[in-house]
């Protein structure tokens, strides 16, 4: 596959984005190319375009060349990236299973991009073969969400790997919930070995910095290059930068909290009788399907605590999706569905 013929014309052809600042390695300079105010405030210049430093912690901690990771604002602008590097608006067409996160479907319509949507079967799972049947001459990315949300479930990694063999265009496996799902069911290190996957994580779960936002894809050399090429310059600030840096350490003890939490909260759920199902889940979060989905979503509000009501979505009838909280919360959650009824 010639992952270079499946980038849009206008974009193959854009020059790397570069500086002045980068043909100068101290850091004593006198920095008088960018029109910024001298006094320096902490917040005074511009970030590195470059992400140089982020990457390289990143890069150790994942495993990963730092030249095979792009850096955004939110996992969101990688997913628009996708669209605008791969698509011609109005011609091509995309495929994400549903029900799944929402902002593909949004960004596909933002750049004017067909979006088919593949339904997972009644488990959530993944069919490779439904995936490959949707697939026209025009498809030229397909959204895999693994573990896939608002269901919470992983997906099939052979059926992720028969798409990924199969499909000749971009997979994009979203990863954003990998760190609660079981260690070694991440795809990261096979972006190596498959030169179509993109692979996209954040740091707005498991991490703990959804304000700063800050989202990661891994690929190809090729695609993070073209990726860099088309985002803004300056698209993480320098707070986030620093805020980043200083709190890439570790995640393991509040991990080890949320997924134990999440299996008490799916006990604790399936001792009430007016929760039918709690589906099985590998991230934050459960999906829930009881009776009258609105009036305990209601309810829930009245007492202050602030679920998502996703029974209108397909695939998703009657269910809730309720995020692990603190062990307080938790508990606080589960008194108040006691008194339900
Ligand atoms: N992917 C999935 C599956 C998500 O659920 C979310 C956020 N809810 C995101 C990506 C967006 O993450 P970010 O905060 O990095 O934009």
């Amino acid at each position: 596959m010639k992952i270079e013929s499946l980038i849009r014309e206008n974009i193959r052809n854009l020059a790397p984005y570069s500086t002045a600042r980068d043909e100068y390695s101290g850091n004593l300079g006198i920095y008088l190319d960018a029109n910024e105010n001298p006094f320096d405030s902490g917040i005074n210049r511009y970030p590195d375009p470059h992400q140089r430093s982020l990457k390289e912690r990143l890069a150790q901690i994942k495993g990963v060349s730092p030249s095979m990771i792009f850096t955004g604002n939110g996992s969101d602008e990688a997913i628009d990236l996708m669209f605008r590097i791969f698509c011609t608006p109005s011609v091509d067409e995309a495929i994400s299973i549903a029900p799944t996160y929402g902002m593909y479907k949004v960004a596909a319509a933002i750049n004017d991009v067909k979006l088919v949507e593949v339904a997972l079967d009644e488990d959530f799972a993944l069919s490779a073969a439904k995936i490959l049947e949707a697939v026209t001459a025009q498809t030229k990315l397909v959204f895999l969400c693994s573990p896939n949300n608002p269901s919470g479930n992983l997906l099939s990694g052979s059926d992720i790997e028969r798409v990924l063999r199969e499909f000749h265009g971009i997979v994009v496996l979203d990863e954003a919930y990998i760190d609660f799902a079981a260690q070694g069911s991440s795809f990261l290190s096979k972006i190596v070995d498959y030169e179509n996957l993109v692979v996209l994580q954040t740091l707005s779960k498991a991490w703990g910095m959804a304000g700063i936002r800050l989202g990661l894809a891994f690929a190809s050399e090729l695609i993070i290059s073209t990726m860099n090429r088309v985002k803004y310059p300056y698209n993480i600030n320098v707070l986030t930068n620093r805020v980043a840096l200083e709190n890439l350490y570790s995640i393991d003890s509040q991990l080890t909290v949320i997924v134990s939490e999440r299996e008490r909260l799916r006990q604790e759920f399936s001792k009430f009788d007016f929760i039918k199902t709690v589906f099985p889940s590998d991230a934050n979060f459960l999906l829930i399907k009881v009776e009258e989905p609105r009036k305990l979503y209601d309810r829930l509000i009245d007492r202050g605590v602030i679920v998502r009501d996703r029974s209108r979505i397909a695939g998703c009838e009657g269910c809730l999706r309720v995020t692990v909280g603190t062990p307080e919360e938790n508990s606080k959650l589960l008194e108040i569905l006691g008194d339900y009824q």
